[in-house]
Parts: structure tokens; sequence; C-alpha cells
């Protein structure tokens, strides 16, 4: 490395959130403070909760926290659940297993379907558990809809469909921190009773704002819940909401970021929005057949739209590639999580990224692995561009 103060050119943020952040997101958040007991703030809050509610499909209460996505996971416990409780998750990588941390936190009894994280959903994995939980003692399924350490997508529709073949009568929570705005997500279509989700990824804002949203049945299990909760309690926000209000002081700049975010993704279309996902996600993947590597994810229908999980090549330590693709070509990509560090790396393609900035990118890594000294067969950048070139 040439210790260089100052990398010329743009930084490519690729880890799988953070995301880069538009510059109409930056410049609508470079603004005076407002009282957020005022009236300009509450009709603010009015329109970006009915906006949001779009984006996430639902009629359903939505709730936004100033918080990380890791606080939603928290207040969908807090607000549900009771000391002892049976939840049933699904083990689908680092993010299944922290959410699973929370659950015993809160002296849940936890039931995890184990997996090897790369191979999409086992749905009858699932449906034996609720076949056999014949007491109903399950009161939750917990489930992570994009698993961002692996880059498996887990098809939540199919799942919801089984608990109501069943007529099971447990809640369905599902975590689209690193899918929203990113992945098709059909809230009350899947009806799903409690969504979690975050800022900084598919909705291209900095951290710190997450959400929830609350069916009428997760506000019936709330009135039975005593999981202690304070700031995460639904009720008291909800009353405020009415109003465009807070109960307490909401991260207010990231709200002016988050309206002018859904006004990108309004005039893209969500549909656009959706599909230029799955295009750049399948160039990503065009490129890294090409350089002849393996992708984590094993199952093609339950590839990822927002992150691809990579085993690096024999003998080469992915953070040592990851950390010349920094230093030389001004890339950050993401590291492999719990079980799978030093073996994957990972390229975030969500957010705010066109096909010039993925191939930028590709390209950045393909020069890496050749520094590192990986034989490169094929140019899997050029795999890529002949995808997106049709
Ligand atoms: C990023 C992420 C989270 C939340 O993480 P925070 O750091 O608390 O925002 C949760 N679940 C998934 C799947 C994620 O990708």
């Amino acid at each position: 490395m040439k210790n260089k103060k100052y990398l010329a050119g743009k930084h490519f943020v690729h880890i799988p959130g953070p995301t880069n952040i538009p510059d109409r997101v930056l410049r609508a958040m470079d603004k005076q403070i407002i009282d957020h007991r005022g009236p300009e703030f509450s009709e603010m809050a009015v329109r970006i909760i009915d906006n949001l509610k779009k984006v996430v499909k639902t009629k359903n209460h939505l709730i936004i926290y100033p918080a990380s996505g890791t606080g939603a996971w928290e207040s969908a416990i807090a607000n549900t659940l009771s000391p002892g409780d049976k939840v049933l998750v699904y083990e689908t990588g680092h993010f299944s297993n922290l959410w699973i941390d929370v659950a015993r936190k809160f002296k849940l009894e936890v039931d995890v379907i184990p997996s090897d994280w790369r191979s999409g959903a086992k749905i009858e994995l699932i449906e034996k558990k609720l076949i056999e939980d014949k007491e109903k003692k399950i009161k939750a399924l917990m489930m992570v809809h994009n698993e961002t350490s692996s880059g498996v997508k887990y098809n939540i529709q199919k799942i919801s469909q089984k608990i109501q073949d069943l007529k099971h009568p447990c809640l369905l929570m599902v975590d689209t921190v690193s899918s929203l705005a990113s992945s098709n997500f059909e809230n009350d279509e899947w009806k799903v009773d409690v969504m979690v989700g975050g800022s900084q990824k598919g909705l291209m804002l900095p951290p710190g704002i997450a959400f929830n949203t609350v069916s009428p049945k997760a506000l019936e299990k709330y009135r039975s819940s005593t999981l202690p909760k304070y700031f995460w309690d639904w009720e008291m926000m909800i009353e405020n909401n009415k109003n465009g209000f807070f109960p307490y002081t909401p991260a207010v700049n990231l709200m002016f970021g988050l309206e002018e975010a859904m006004k990108i993704l309004n005039e893209e279309g969500l549909d656009n929005v959706f599909s230029r996902h799955t295009r750049l996600a399948n160039a990503t993947r065009k490129a890294v057949e090409g350089w002849g590597l393996e992708i984590f994810c094993n199952c093609v229908e339950s590839y990822s739209d927002s992150c691809t999980t990579i085993f690096s090549p024999k003998g080469i330590d992915p953070d040592h590639l990851r950390s010349v693709i920094l230093n030389e070509f001004n890339i950050s990509l993401g590291m492999g999580l719990s079980k799978i560090k030093g073996k994957v790396f990972r390229i975030g393609h969500l957010g705010d990224l066109n096909e010039v900035s993925l191939i930028g990118v590709l390209g950045g890594i393909e020069m890496g692995l050749s520094k590192v000294g990986y034989k490169i067969k094929k140019s899997g950048t050029q795999e890529a561009i002949n995808y997106l070139a049709h």
C-alpha cells in the first residue's frame, strides 16, 4: 500500500448496507432543524407514513423509530410476546442468529430450525414444526426475508401460505432490512404481522431509522403481552402518529431524507426498482461465474437481489483481497460474517446504482483478484457487460 491520504475519484460503497446515498437525499437532509411538534413536521410525517405504506404494500400501522434495524427486531418481540413464550426461527444466517439472541435475552423459548445457510427455505421443515405444535405453543415465526450474510432470499409468500393452510395462529414476523425497496415485499398480501425494516439499505438513507408494520392480529397480541417496553411501545407511537407526532424526538433530518428517497423511488417506479435490482444481481453472478468462483447460495431460485456472497479462491484470504481492492481501487466490499468469516466476501448491489457503477465495481474486483495472484481464466466483467448489453 502506498499510504495515500487521498484516493481520487468516487468511493464505491458496495457492502450490503449502508448503501450509496443519492445526492438528492443528502441535499434534502442538509437543512436547518424544524420543530418536531410543529405543523410543518406533522404534515410531513403524515405524508411520509402514507408513502412508506405504499412501498411496503400495507394498510396496517407503520411505525418509524429513531433506531437501527436491531431496534425494530427488539420492538417486534417486546410488543407482542411474554416471558417464556415460544418462538420458531429459521436459521438463515448471521442476521437470523442475532435476532435469536434478542429473543433469548427476552427469556423466550427459542426453537431454531438449523440450516446450512446456503440452500433457501425448506418449507417442509417449518410445516413439520407447526404440525407437531398441537397445543399451539409457538407464538411467532421469525423469518429473515433476505439474509445479508449469505445472499439468500427466502420465499415469504410460500411460508405464509403454509401457516394459513395449517391454520396455525402464530404471528409471522419478517425482517426486510436488506430487501425493503430492493425486492418486492407485499406486507398485507403475504399476511405479515410484523415487518422489521431499516433505512440504510434499499431505502438509500443513512442508518438511523427503523420500521415495524403492525397487523390487527399483532395489535391484539400487544394487548396481552407482558414484556416490558417503553421506547418501543406501539400504542404510544400509534396514538401520537395519528396527528403526525411522536412520543419522543424523531430523527427529523433523516425524515427529510426519507421523504426525498421515496420521491426518487416513485419517479423510477417501484417495479422498475425491483427489476433493476434483479438485473444487476444477475450481472454480478455472471461475473462471478466468469471468474470461476463459487457463489455461496447454492439454490438458484433463492438468489438475493441485494447482495452476493462469494467464496474466496483457494489459498486467498478474502479479507486481504478486500483490503487490496479498497486501497487500490477505492471500493468497499462486505466481509464474511460469523461462521463464514475468512471464507467469503460479499458484494452489495442494492440501492442507488446502475449498470455503469456495477461494471466499475466488477472491474475493480477483477483487478484485485489478479493483484492477489488469482489466475483469471475468463473476464467476469466482460460476461456482465455481455449480459447487461442485451
Ligand atoms: C443490516 C441488517 C439488519 C439490521 O442491522 P442494524 O445494524 O441494526 O441496522 C437486520 N437484518 C438484516 C437482514 C440486515 O441486513
